[in-house]
């Protein structure tokens, strides 16, 4: 640098709903406490999304850029950017092309040093995108990994991809540790969901990982979309795997959710943060429809942006909650029998149960607004499939979990919330779990009922903490408000000459 202070920041997301609402979060926060350039780099249709989740006035500092990408020419689809367009065994293609995006990314981050008189101060790039780690020594950058799963999850994954400790089990043998992990924490088999299971090093799914793991773990530090009193054990073995600063800086979620006391009230104007989407209902009538509904009574189903459960396991879900006689909002997509963009089909539910259950429940097509539903007061429980952006949004309202973990790392994240924080009971495992109408009812009532009271009361202690975690006022920072401010240090005193 010659000499001029560096305030740039060069983002570059990887292409899923998951990953590019926290970026987009992160970009906001960093910008908002530094008042920093950003740019954020994706591909065609990833860059619509996130420009039309932008187009509020507070986010104009946010600069996107494009990284031209055409699926087709990687065997996907055509017009097929983001893993939420595509079947799990494509999303590992779709992994593959992504590398294809150094170039494009490099010749961008030359045209922005070029442009500022100096490199960007650093790259925070995503944990699957590891190349941009070769991208930033080009550039004479510093890069930072930003993982927008949780440390326990992230460090499970990482370590499970890279060692495949599941290959070296006797037969018979049906539990692992992890490496990096205590030695009392044991993984089960069945907590691995098929593609790794079958991985053996040379499949498209162990290249990819293994290669871009690799090398985010040689950039200088991550960032943590998690709080430092949340996940104690996991930022410790995450700290002790990759042997590099990890900051945590989250729960990186719109600030009503974050209010001391936003259980309680109404956020309002949630659904416009995800202006990129078209919702299956309207914010407004699903916040009317909980206001109807007694505090905590109402079970919240959705299994995130990419995953779907069987047919056979919706019928036993219908036939479970409507035994129950609870209040439920179900997000309902195509069962993985059939194309995700199918229309919907009286088959994936019990004969006549929408009238049955309509005053009981309310079945949202597609895509809900979530926050809105997690944010009421009346929900009381969240039947996930343990994506972390799900949790964060769950536990941080002081929701308790269901879960259900489906892929990617799921099932260390429910694990780590059934055994580490006790505020979830798992319900099913994987697509090839069994699941019965009479095993939802009697979780849905654990939960619900007297029984779930300590996982309830657990649940509302967490939730509490992740809100002082981002608690910034007079006299008060929050653990993952220093975490933000000792990262930009660390940059900032990379980067001087
Ligand atoms: N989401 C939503 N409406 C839906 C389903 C998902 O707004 O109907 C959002 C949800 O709030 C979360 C994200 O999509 O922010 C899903 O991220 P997560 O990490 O939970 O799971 P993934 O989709 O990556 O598996």
């Amino acid at each position: 640098s010659k000499g001029r202070s560096r305030r740039h920041i060069v983002m570059a997301p990887f292409m899923a709903q998951g990953h590019l609402i926290p970026f987009l979060a992160l970009a906001n926060h960093i910008h908002k406490r530094t008042a920093f350039t950003i740019t954020i780099a994706t591909t065609p249709l990833n860059l619509k999304y996130l420009r039309r989740a932008l187009s509020r006035d507070m986010d104009r500092a946010i600069n996107l850029a494009e990284l031209p990408f055409s699926s087709s020419h990687h065997g996907l689809p055509p017009d097929t950017e983001n893993t939420e367009a595509l079947t799990l065994s494509q999303v590992a293609v779709l992994g593959m092309a992504s590398t294809s995006l150094k170039a494009p990314f490099h010749e961008l981050v030359k045209k922005i040093a070029r442009e500022d008189g100096a490199p960007p101060l650093c790259i925070i790039s995503d944990v699957f995108l590891g190349w941009a780690n070769e991208v930033a020594k080009l550039c004479d950058t510093v890069n930072i990994t930003f993982t927008t799963g949780g440390a326990y999850g992230t460090a499970a994954y990482a370590t499970v991809w890279q060692n495949l400790p599941h290959r070296k089990l006797k037969p018979g043998e049906e539990e692992f540790s992890l490496p990096g992990f205590p030695d009392s924490v044991k993984v089960h088999v069945s907590q691995l969901h098929q593609f790794i299971r079958e991985a053996d090093g040379t499949d498209v799914w162990s290249r990819f990982f293994q290669s871009q793991l690799k090398l985010s773990g040689e950039s200088h530090g991550w960032l943590c979309n998690t709080a430092e009193e949340v996940e104690k054990c996991g930022l410790e073995v995450l700290r002790n795997y990759l042997k590099l600063p990890v900051w945590p800086i989250g729960p990186l979620l719109p600030e009503s959710m974050l209010k001391p006391q936003s259980g309680t009230t109404r956020p309002m104007g949630l659904a416009t943060q995800r202006a990129g989407k078209e919702y299956g209902i309207s914010p407004s009538r699903c916040v009317n429809w909980l206001d109807s509904k007694p505090e905590r009574s109402v079970v919240f189903i959705s299994f995130g942006s990419q995953n779907s459960i069987k047919q056979s396991q919706m019928l036993a879900i219908a036939a479970g909650l409507e035994q129950s006689g609870r209040s439920f909002i179900w997000v309902i997509r195509p069962p993985v029998e059939f194309d995700r963009n199918v229309e919907f089909r009286p088959e994936w539910l019990p004969d006549g149960f929408e009238e049955r259950v309509a005053s009981q429940g309310l079945l949202v097509r597609q895509w809900a607004p979530q926050l809105e539903i997690l944010a009421h007061k009346s929900t009381g429980a969240f039947l996930s499939h343990c994506g972390w952006n799900s949790l964060m949004e769950g536990l941080s309202q002081g929701v308790p979990i269901i879960g259900w973990p489906l892929a990617a790392e799921q099932s260390y994240n429910s694990k780590m919330l059934v055994e580490e924080m006790r505020v979830a009971v798992e319900i099913c495992r994987g697509l090839d779990g069994v699941l019965t109408a009479e095993k939802v009812t009697g979780v849905v009532e654990m939960v619900l009922g007297e029984e779930g009271r300590s996982i309830r009361v657990n649940a509302e202690e967490i939730g509490v903490k992740m809100k002082a975690a981002m608690r910034d006022e007079e006299g008060f920072e929050g653990s993952s408000i220093k975490a933000l401010d000792e990262f930009v240090a660390y940059v900032t005193s990379r980067a001087e000459p």
